[in-house]
Formats: structure tokens, C-alpha cells, sequence
């Protein structure tokens, strides 16, 4: 089988067909059911006279029973998405800091990749224009295994206590009775939460609402490590700033979209790499080390927080460019299974709580919607690996590894290759277990929501724009959630909350 991310066009079709010769368009394959057998007119049923019809056919029954089976389970989160293939390329030297093997070597080196943006809260069916983070998850074919980046379009997320993330999720999504998505369960939970508010900031800009998955840029948001064999280690943050440059809609052309073209950004975003305006972000890194970490004003631990540029750079590093899309959009862009847990040797998770917990939740998310054997889908295989301890269960379609031995066996050793884990000690943690959480809001949370108002201060437009987009939808919510809204903006800027309060209550008296 040719993997699916380096196949040639005339190998493409055989990584999903094992019959290669019903794949090409330019051929006229006979018709068959599933278990080949020819059928001369795919109309016909049988049925007695012109009575019931019969069991027997199982031309019929196959195509029902198949059809019946097409939906698998939608991620319950970033359901609706749209990806394509491409290449990521080495650019600048970071042989000081890594020694990750997608980030070493000559210059100029590629890497196959496959990139899937999202949404996060709606339906597989909703609209791409909603007002909503985007996901902006990348797998990286490196030749020591995939290496996902489970990032956002946002630098930071309304959270940073794990446990909170499915009731998060729930406001955000639709009412248990009514089934009607609901502004007071939104911001009650926003509002009661105020760690979200940088996040909230950010969603509520013009940003929150991207004309083009092709023109945002894309965020680590977590603090993850690159360590070396010695022991030594950097935290990193990744940037991904889209070469096309930002475009958003305003609220308005957003919610004309949404009725107008509701799969715009997928339209998009195909279109642009069908003919050939292959869309590229060049690629970033912020460094710090662990004893600047133990002096950062903030916790580098904290996702609600962002490493301001001034103290910590943007150094390139890379060029990450889509220009192929999918052959079949289920097959390709549905089955793939991006998890932060895909690492490759020189790449750590930091002790992120909520990264941490998605080491978990990803792939186990993949277990449930696409069974176990889900790294077998061509679209989510390693470009190299074998593990042979790793057999049976449902689905398993690439051979089961045949006859090798399904132990450590004596006959048919394995070999090893070092990956530096284990050779040094990274991180020292110690003391008892406790239950954690990362504690009360404070002032400190406030500091950065009120950067980012200074920042849409010096875009034309923008702050009025916030104002407006906020007031609209928090209009729709009880008065008591509303009127705890305004105290959470004016902690960020007393005249943010006045404008916002002024604003919503004259769209709740015109409605
Ligand atoms: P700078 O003042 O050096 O730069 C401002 C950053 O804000 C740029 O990265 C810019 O992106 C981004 N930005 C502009 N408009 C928006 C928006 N509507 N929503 C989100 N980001 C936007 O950044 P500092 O590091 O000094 O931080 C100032 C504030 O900028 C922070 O409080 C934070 O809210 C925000 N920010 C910071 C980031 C970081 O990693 N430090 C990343 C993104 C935002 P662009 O590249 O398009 O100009």
C-alpha cells in the first residue's frame, strides 16, 4: 500500500482500493455488489410479482445495509472541517535548540504534512463563518514517527483547569431542553469562569469570525518542550503566521455568509489549491528557558496566557505550504486522527494541565469514533513503524504483521534506536498528591485581555467592532448573567464594560 501523503498520482488511487483498477475516473469499471458479483442494472429488485420483495437479494439489501452504516460518530468537538496535504520546509538553523529530526539537517529539507482547520462548537453541517475558534491541526509524516501539531487560531483558550472542558464545551453548544444554542449558558459560564476572558477577547474580535482558513494564523497556545539527549530542555511556544496575511468578516458579512454559503471557508479553501494558489505560513518559535520560566510573571503552565513578543521573539524556523487536496474528503480529511500524544523523540508536553489531558482525550476520542486499529487508516499511518506487541481488533486491515513473532522473541529480535527519553532526567518533580486547581482569578488575569484591547486600539475599526459584536450576542442572555458580563470587561478596561453595558442594553430595549 503507498501512503497517502507521499504517493505519486498514479499510486493514490491504491491506497484505498485494493482493486486499483476501479479507482481511475478515465476507465469504465463493471458494477458489482461489495462481494463482486456483476449486476446488470443496478434499478432492478426482486420482489414476487407484484408482491413483497425478497430477502435474497442481496443486491439490494448490501446497498441498504451499507448506506444505513455511512455516518460514523462526529467529533464532539471541531466536527466541521476541511484539510488538504502538503509539505513542511526547514527554512532557518535551530540546531541550537532541537534536535528533532523534522528540524534538522540541511536547510531546505521537507516533510509530508496534512493540515485539517475547524470549527470547534457546531455540527458537522454548521456553518464554517460562525463566530468560534478555529482548530488548526497539522500531522507532520517525519521519519521517527507523526508528529501532530492539535493547535488553534487563537494563542490561548477560555480554560486551564481540565476538569472544567466538558462543561465548558456544554454551554457552548445547545440547551438540553430546548435543544436551541442559549446566550445566558454561554456567558453564565464565561462570566462565572473569568480566567476565560482573554480568550473571550479574542473570540469576540474581528478574528473570532475568519473570512479564509487559508488567511489566520495558527497557535501552540501550550507550552510544550524541545529537550536534547544531554537532559537539557527549552520551553517552546509555536506560531504559525499565514503568508497570505489576516482577513476576517464583520459580524454582519459573517452572518450573511452563514445563510448564504455556509461551507464558504471549505469552498475556499479547495478552490485556492485546485488552481495552484497554494496557500503557506511561515513558522515560529518563542524560547524560554526553565529558569526564565521559574521568573515569568506568569505561569507558563497557564493557557490563558500568552508570552508577550517583546520579551520573547519570533524566530523562524520553517515554511509549512498546502497544495493538494484530498481525493475523498471521509476517507482522507473525516478519518484523520490528530492527537497532541503524537510526538516525535526531541518533542515533550510541558506540564500543562489541560495539554496534559489532552494527550489523553485525543486519541481516545479516535478509539471510540473510529475504533482501535484507527492508526491502520492509510491517512493516519506512520511513514515507518512496527510494533509488533500491537495486534487483533476489530478492523484490522494492514496484515496483522503477518507471522512475526507477537513477543519479545529471541528468534526475531528487535532492534532499538535511543530516543533521549530516559538517558537524563528533564524535569525533577516532586511532593503529594493533591487535588489541584490553578486557583482564583486575580488582576494578573486581567493584564493581558487589556494588551489585546489596546491592540484592537490601533486597528481602525476594531474596537467598536468588539463592542458591537459582544453586545449583540450578549443581549440574548438573562439580565443577572449580563449584568456580570459588564463587571468581567470593566476588570479588563472600566470603559470597555460601560461601552458594552450601553451597547447590549439598547439592543435588549430594541428587541
Ligand atoms: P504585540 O503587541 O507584539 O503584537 C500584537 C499581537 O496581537 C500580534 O501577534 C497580532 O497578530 C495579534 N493580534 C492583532 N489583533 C488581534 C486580535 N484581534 N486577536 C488576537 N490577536 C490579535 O503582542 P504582545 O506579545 O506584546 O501581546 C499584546 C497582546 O497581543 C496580548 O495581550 C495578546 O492578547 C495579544 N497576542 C499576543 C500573542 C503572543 O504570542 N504574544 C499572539 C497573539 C496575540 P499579527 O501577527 O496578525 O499582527
Amino acid at each position: 500500500m503507498v501512503h497517502p501523503a507521499v504517493a505519486t498520482d498514479g499510486e493514490r488511487g491504491a491506497a484505498y482500493m485494493h482493486v486499483e483498477s476501479t479507482y481511475h475516473y478515465d476507465e469504465k469499471p463493471t458494477y458489482t455488489t461489495t462481494s463482486g458479483y456483476p449486476i446488470d442494472d443496478p434499478k432492478k429488485y426482486q420482489r414476487v410479482g407484484n408482491g413483497p420483495l425478497l430477502l435474497q437479494d442481496f443486491h439490494l439489501i448490501d446497498l441498504l445495509a451499507n448506506f444505513d452504516r455511512e455516518r460514523i460518530p462526529e467529533r464532539v468537538v471541531h466536527a466541521k472541517g476541511a484539510g488538504a496535504y502538503g509539505e513542511f520546509e526547514l527554512t532557518h538553523d535551530i540546531s541550537d535548540l532541537t534536535t528533532i529530526d523534522m528540524l534538522t539537517g540541511p536547510i531546505g529539507k521537507k516533510t509530508p504534512l496534512l493540515t485539517r482547520f475547524s470549527t470547534v462548537g457546531g455540527e458537522k453541517g454548521s456553518a464554517d463563518t460562525a463566530r468560534d475558534p478555529r482548530g488548526f491541526a497539522t500531522k507532520f509524516y517525519t521519519q521517527e514517527g507523526n508528529w501532530d501539531w492539535v493547535f488553534n487560531n487563537t494563542p490561548v483558550f477560555f480554560l486551564r483547569d481540565p476538569t472544567n472542558f466538558p462543561t465548558f464545551i456544554h454551554t457552548q453548544k445547545r440547551n438540553p431542553q430546548t435543544n436551541l444554542k442559549d446566550a445566558t449558558m454561554f456567558w453564565d459560564y464565561l462570566s462565572t469562569h473569568q480566567e476565560s476572558v482573554h480568550q473571550v477577547m479574542t473570540l469576540f474580535s474581528d478574528r473570532g469570525t475568519p473570512a479564509s482558513f487559508r488567511k489566520m494564523h495558527g497557535y501552540s497556545g501550550h507550552t510544550y518542550k524541545f529537550t536534547k539527549p544531554d537532559g537539557s530542555f527549552v520551553y517552546v511556544q509555536i506560531h504559525l503566521k499565514s503568508d497570505q496575511g489576516v482577513a476576517t468578516f464583520t459580524n454582519e458579512e459573517a452572518g450573511e455568509k452563514n445563510g448564504s454559503n455556509p461551507d464558504w471557508l471549505t469552498q475556499d479553501l479547495f478552490e485556492a489549491i485546485d488552481r495552484g494558489d497554494n496557500p503557506s505560513w511561515t513558522t515560529y518559535l518563542q524560547v524560554m528557558t526553565p529558569e526564565q520560566a521559574e521568573k515569568f510573571r506568569y505561569n507558563v503552565f497557564d493557557l490563558t496566557k500568552v508570552w508577550p513578543q517583546g520579551e520573547f521573539p519570533l524566530r523562524p524556523f520553517g515554511r509549512m505550504t498546502l497544495n493538494r487536496n484530498a481525493q475523498n474528503y471521509f476517507a482522507e480529511i473525516e478519518q484523520a486522527a490528530f492527537a497532541p500524544s503524537n510526538l516525535v523523540p526531541g518533542a515533550e508536553p510541558s506540564a500543562d494541565p489541560v495539554l496534559q489531558s489532552r494527550l489523553f482525550s485525543y486519541a481516545d476520542t479516535h478509539r471510540h469514533r473510529l475504533g482501535g486499529n484507527f492508526h491502520q487508516i492509510p491517512v493516519n499511518t506512520p511513514i515507518r513503524s512496527y510494533n509488533p506487541f500491537v495486534r487483533d481488533g476489530q478492523m484490522n486491515v494492514n496484515g496483522n504483521l503477518g507471522a512475526n513473532p507477537n513477543y519479545q522473541s529471541s528468534y526475531r529480535p528487535l532492534t532499538y534506536k535511543p530516543n533521549g527519553l530516559g538517558t537524563a532526567s528533564h524535569e525533577k518533580w516532586t511532593g503529594e498528591a493533591t487535588w489541584a486547581v490553578f486557583g482564583d482569578v486575580t488582576d494578573l488575569d486581567f493584564e493581558q485581555p487589556a494588551g489585546l484591547w489596546k491592540v484592537l486600539g490601533k486597528q481602525p475599526g476594531q474596537q467598536d467592532n468588539f463592542v458591537h459584536n459582544v453586545a449583540g450576542h450578549l443581549s440574548g442572555a438573562k439580565k443577572d448573567t449580563r449584568e456580570r458580563t459588564y463587571g468581567m470587561f470593566s476588570r479588563v478596561d472600566a470603559g470597555l464594560g460601560k461601552r458594552i453595558k450601553e451597547a447590549t442594553e439598547k439592543e435588549v430595549a430594541g428587541k
